[in-house]
């Protein structure tokens, strides 16, 4: 409770305000924030301020505080939210997850490490070693994770570039005992262009500046960089991470997690090609196109495994099939060949990324678990995943990404509701219907089929000819002309930023964002020369041809398309929203307190946009509508019995629950309460201040 934290704090819950305004919230969120206050709850929501600097708030002591207590009983932390998950999966053996929302840079993956880091903690007293050793590559694997999908970006030093969800799942004795990661939507455009201050992937620059002598020796490559089309424009960009200690501390992990030498090297060497790949140049002579210089090909050649004549070819002319059957060979014009190289090289991080997963996985796979011999399985989720994203030139990723935030937003309404339905319908209390948007209709006007954008690029992506991206825009306008949320930028002509003509608006919860059509059905489509993927199944590297097993296909054999970009991510959305809502869900909603990471200042424009757009304030009335606060009788009791003479110091009542009644009655409560099976319900948090008043005046 505030009161605990004393009121100079402001309130440690915001469903304690005395009204519900954004004034008043913001109010709130500042003060405790220059207080150095960076977790408020709305009852079991964290809302968490980045304080953009070291907080001596996560060391053992603070630990040992939380450990097993109850929410109310600390001061708001991450350690509180974390804890209550795990009782409700150790006592309750019920699966849980922890959902950590916000925008770049709020903060969300060092929220989700200190949870890993609390849960670590408390598990396993008894230091088994094969839980231990599972800890400990849980706790390696974001090491390895953020060096291969970080980068620095002009919002975050170190912003992930793809959504992972993390499930540790856990035995009947409460320690942990394996676990699985799912990643979503790796950022991959990123390894062959960045935006201007941006950086490539952290991976590039740990291996070139970090990599030993004789490891560069054998890749061929300079510690340097500014050597490489792919990484010279991160070059000169100072981070404040330690590109050269990062590396060795991701070897280290790698082994620890469990790689090979052999797999550690073909990881490296793989980022290599990369880096020559980008270095590979092209001429053309107005009829054919050519390599100009061989080096490139030559190192990516030895250093993948492959044919040197296959990789030139690969990279001028790509196999097709003609309708009568014929296999044909066609030359790449200029463009195209760098179109085919560049998507080469991303196919090639993306996979690597993949792969290394799927080794983590593998390695923290629970194994020979046997339900009647082990009990019930139960499993703690973890999910950190990109915020809602409008730039300035909003494309296809942050379509994809805003879409996913959707969905989210629409499982934390309902199962905010849910919960407190069901709750109320536990404790035998009466519960009153709250108005919500219900962001349903701008879901099913991204994926709903035969009529969502998500359909209508497809249908473009799979038909024959020359679809381009402002006929298949032609296509949605005409079809979404009526749909609420979506502006045509015909209907618009006066909307200056609509006169490019190749853009559409989405109205999300979060706010409207118009996005740029440009690129949208070459990025839904991911197209990949079959030839590459040959090329790489055929690598005498084995762990290079493990991750491209549709290179055996040939090309007569690929006439399935595969799916799309877009239906792939909404399909491991959907499945990922599955997932979470059949658990008991817990929040972390990050705010991001200014842009120039400054921890002393509190831009309330910034802060008060997001604190709109997570739904905050929808939230705390939410949570107030009904009842505020509830807490088990006992421990009410515990707290409060000194304020009242029948009860203090015990009660000669049959039940814990006669005797608070007594309190609340003999304080004139009475209308404010509900008393459920085992809980009492209060609805205002003037009640409870009152009490704590009492308590503290004693
Ligand atoms: P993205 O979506 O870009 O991945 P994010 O929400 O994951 O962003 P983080 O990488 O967790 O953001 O945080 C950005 C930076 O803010 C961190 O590198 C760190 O410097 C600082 N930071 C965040 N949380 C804390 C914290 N609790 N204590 C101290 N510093 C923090
Ligand atoms: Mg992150």
């Amino acid at each position: 409770m505030a009161e605990l934290e004393g009121l100079e704090f402001g309130k440690s819950d915001f469903v304690l305000l005395d009204e519900v305004t954004m004034e008043q919230f913001m109010e709130n969120l500042k003060l405790r924030f220059d207080k150095g206050r960076i977790y408020t709850y709305i009852g079991e929501v964290v809302v968490s301020v980045n304080p953009y600097r070291q907080m001596d708030i996560y060391g053992k002591e603070t630990i040992e505080a939380y450990r097993g207590r109850e929410l109310y009983e600390n001061p708001p932390h991450l350690f509180a939210v974390s804890d209550a998950a795990y009782k409700a999966m150790k006592r309750r053996a019920k699966d849980t997850c922890i959902v950590i929302s916000g925008e770049s840079g709020a903060g969300k993956t060092e929220a989700s490490k200190y949870i890993m880091q609390y849960i670590a903690a408390i598990t396993n007293p008894s230091q088994r070693a094969e839980v231990e050793s599972v800890k400990n590559v849980l706790l390696k694997s974001n090491c390895v994770l953020e060096a291969f999908g970080n980068a620095k970006t002009n919002r975050n030093d170190n912003s992930s570039r793809f959504g992972k969800y993390m499930d540790i799942n856990f035995n009947f004795n409460g320690d942990p005992t394996g676990g699985h990661i799912n990643n979503y939507l790796l950022e991959k455009s990123r390894v062959v262009q960045q935006q201007d201050g941006e950086r490539n992937f952290h991976s590039f620059y740990q291996l070139l500046r970090g990599g030993s002598d004789e490891m560069l020796k054998s890749f061929n490559i300079q510690n340097d960089p500014a050597a490489y089309v792919y990484t010279k424009e991160g070059a000169a960009i100072a981070t404040s991470n330690n590109d050269r200690s990062s590396h060795k501390a991701v070897m280290n992990a790698l082994e620890v997690i469990g790689f090979s030498k052999e797999e550690i090297n073909s990881i490296y060497q793989i980022l290599a090609s990369i880096l020559h790949l980008g270095n590979v140049q092209f001429e053309s002579d107005g009829e054919s196109v050519q390599i100009r210089g061989l080096d490139a090909v030559n190192l990516i050649s030895d250093l993948t495994g492959t044919d040197k004549e296959i990789v030139s070819k690969s990279l001028l002319y790509r196999t097709v099939a003609t309708g009568g059957g014929e296999v044909i060979e066609k030359g790449h014009t200029e463009h195209e060949a760098c179109f085919g190289r560049d998507a080469f090289a991303k196919a090639l991080y993306e996979r690597l990324f993949g792969w290394i997963v799927g080794r983590i996985n593998a390695v923290i796979e629970v194994k020979d678990y046997n339900p009647v011999l082990h009990g019930k399985n139960t499993v703690i989720g973890v999910l950190d995943i990109y915020g809602f994203e409008i730039f300035d030139n909003n494309s296809f990723e942050q379509f994809c990404i805003n879409y996913c935030n959707e969905k989210l937003q629409q499982l934390f309404i309902e199962l905010i509701l849910q919960q407190e339905q069901a709750e109320y319908q536990r404790e035998g209390i009466t519960w009153q219907h709250i108005n919500y948007f219900n962001n349903q209709i701008i879901v099913d006007l991204v994926e709903q089929s035969h009529k969502g954008i998500i359909s209508i690029l497809d249908e473009a992506c799979l038909t024959v000819g020359k679809v381009t991206d402002t006929v298949c825009l032609d296509s949605m306008d005409t079809k979404l002309a009526q749909h609420p949320h979506y502006t045509s930028r015909k209907l618009s002509p006066s909307d200056k930023s609509m006169e490019f003509k190749k853009h559409f608006r989405i109205r999300h919860y979060a706010g409207d964002v118009t996005y740029s059509v440009e690129g949208f059905l070459d990025k839904n489509k991911d197209p990949l020369f079959q030839d590459f993927k040959r090329l790489m199944y055929n690598s005498a590297n084995p762990v290079l041809k493990e991750m491209w097993p549709d290179g055996q296909l040939s090309i007569t054999e690929v006439t399935k398309r595969p799916l799309t970009a877009a239906t792939l991510f909404k399909n491991s959305i959907v499945a990922l929203v599955d997932k979470l809502a059949c658990k008991e869900p817990y929040y972390v909603r990050c705010i991001k307190p200014n842009e120039v990471k400054s921890p002393v200042l509190f831009d309330e424009a910034r802060c008060r946009h997001q604190v709109a757009y997570l739904g905050l304030l929808e939230n705390v009335m939410v949570r107030r509508a009904g009842f505020a606060y509830r807490q088990h009788y006992t421990r009410f009791l515990q707290r409060y019995k000194m304020t009242c003479e029948y009860t203090w110091p015990n009660h000669l009542m049959e039940s814990d629950k006669e005797a608070v009644e007594i309190i609340i009655t003999q304080h004139g409560f009475q209308d404010d309460v509900a008393y459920g099976q085992t809980k009492l319900f209060v609805r205002t948090p003037r009640t409870l201040f009152t009490l704590e008043q009492e308590r503290t005046a004693l």
